[in-house]
């Protein structure tokens, strides 16, 4: 399957000029969007509650700050960048009353609207422009002349226009300098929660902790087990990064090379690769998403529970004890990207 890559010459900057939009929470996406937009000569205003943090550091970049049911029926673009999880009582109270025919309902990511927690009516647009980066690299790209690829879907074409408004919407925060890939809002969900389920979060989290309780147990010093299971990751991976998994192995000692070609396949094995099926199946038939949803909606108490338990394993004590004979592996300044999941 090939994906089709959009370019500026490909999008009208003109259309999202001559459109009131509305963007929906000022936290890592939403401060990129608002500040490209305003800068590419959008009129822009910031929906936040009342006691919102966002709204001082909104304020002083000097954008139009109003609630979020206000900035509704103000804009005929509607931007949802709050948490994934807020969508859905946010879309009832602040979004839905105001989304007459003709209106333009746009995401950063396709969770709420594949998984029907919101379901906008016939008469309005409904699209993605979802950046592959976090919010503060978006922004950091577009000021230095340059951009991070966004994938781009319609959902719903009421209007005709729905695909060159996205088009316009992602050349006006620096999407299409690098490259707009065409998809839709049920791939993008469900690779994206797959990547972090699986890959990212999930089977890298489970895989260092396993690495570094298989070493200890054995009798290991956890420091020693810390050090080859989790820190050295950042060094891999940057290699990874920059060059994909050739530049790693060109990198990593010929010993390391072969322990990877002959163990690494033992470890994930046809047994991992089932489970991976299966975590495939849960998020496609909307299990993972209602399990999620029933957990936010009780209060959210298995994941403060799971948090809990992660926080207080020996690998996080023996870990900031050894950040701490090395300050430089500190976050550096307070918006340092967290991770675009
Ligand atoms: P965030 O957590 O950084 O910011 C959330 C914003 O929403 C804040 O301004 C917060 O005050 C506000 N908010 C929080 N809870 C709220 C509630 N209950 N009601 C109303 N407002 C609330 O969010 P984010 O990471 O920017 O994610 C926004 C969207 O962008 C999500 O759909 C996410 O999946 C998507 N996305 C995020 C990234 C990323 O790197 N962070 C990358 C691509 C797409
Ligand atoms: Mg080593
Ligand atoms: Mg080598
Ligand atoms: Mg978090
Ligand atoms: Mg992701
Ligand atoms: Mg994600």
């Amino acid at each position: 399957m090939t994906v089709e890559v959009y370019y500026d010459d490909d999008a009208d900057l003109s259309i999202i000029q001559g459109r009131r939009v509305a963007v929906l929470g000022y936290g890592s996406q939403g401060h990129a969007h608002a500040l490209s937009l305003r800068d590419s000569g959008v009129d822009v205003t910031v929906g936040l509650r009342p006691g919102s943090a966002g709204r001082a550091a909104a304020e002083e970049q000097g954008l139009p700050v109003r609630t979020p049911a206000e900035a509704c029926a103000w804009a005929d673009v509607i931007v949802v960048l709050v948490p994934d999880t807020a969508q859905r009582a946010l879309y009832t109270e602040s979004i839905e009353p105001h989304l007459t025919p003709g209106k333009a309902l746009l995401f950063a990511h396709g969770f709420a609207v594949r998984f029907g927690l919101v379901a906008p009516p016939a008469g309005v647009d409904v699209a993605l422009v979802a950046p592959k980066a976090p919010g503060h690299l978006v922004r950091r790209e577009y000021s230095t002349g340059r951009g991070v690829p966004v994938l781009v879907a319609v959902e719903q074409d009421a209007t005709g226009g729905a695909w060159p408004l996205a088009l316009s919407y992602a050349k006006a925060i620096g999407g299409t300098r690098a490259g707009a890939l065409r998809t839709t809002f049920a791939d993008e969900t469900e690779t994206d929660l797959f990547g972090e389920q699986a890959v990212l979060a999930g089977g890298l989290t489970a895989l260092v902790t396993a690495g570094f309780e298989v070493l200890t147990e054995a009798g290991y010093a956890p420091e020693i087990a810390y050090f080859e299971c989790l820190h050295e990751l950042k060094l891999v991976v940057d290699l990874m990064y920059e060059g994909g998994l050739a530049a790693m192995r060109h990198s990593i000692s010929d010993t390391a090379e072969f322990g990877d070609y002959t163990r690494g396949p033992r470890i994930i094995d046809g047994h991992v690769r089932d489970e991976m099926r299966w975590i495939l199946t849960e998020i496609r038939n909307g299990t993972f998403a209602a399990e999620l949803i029933d957990d936010v909606e009780h209060g959210g108490s298995r994941l403060g529970k799971l948090r809990q338990a992660a926080a207080t394993h020996p690998l996080e004590e023996v870990g900031a004890r050894l950040r701490g004979m090395m300050p430089w592996t500190r976050r550096a300044e307070p918006e340092q990207p967290t991770a675009d999941m």
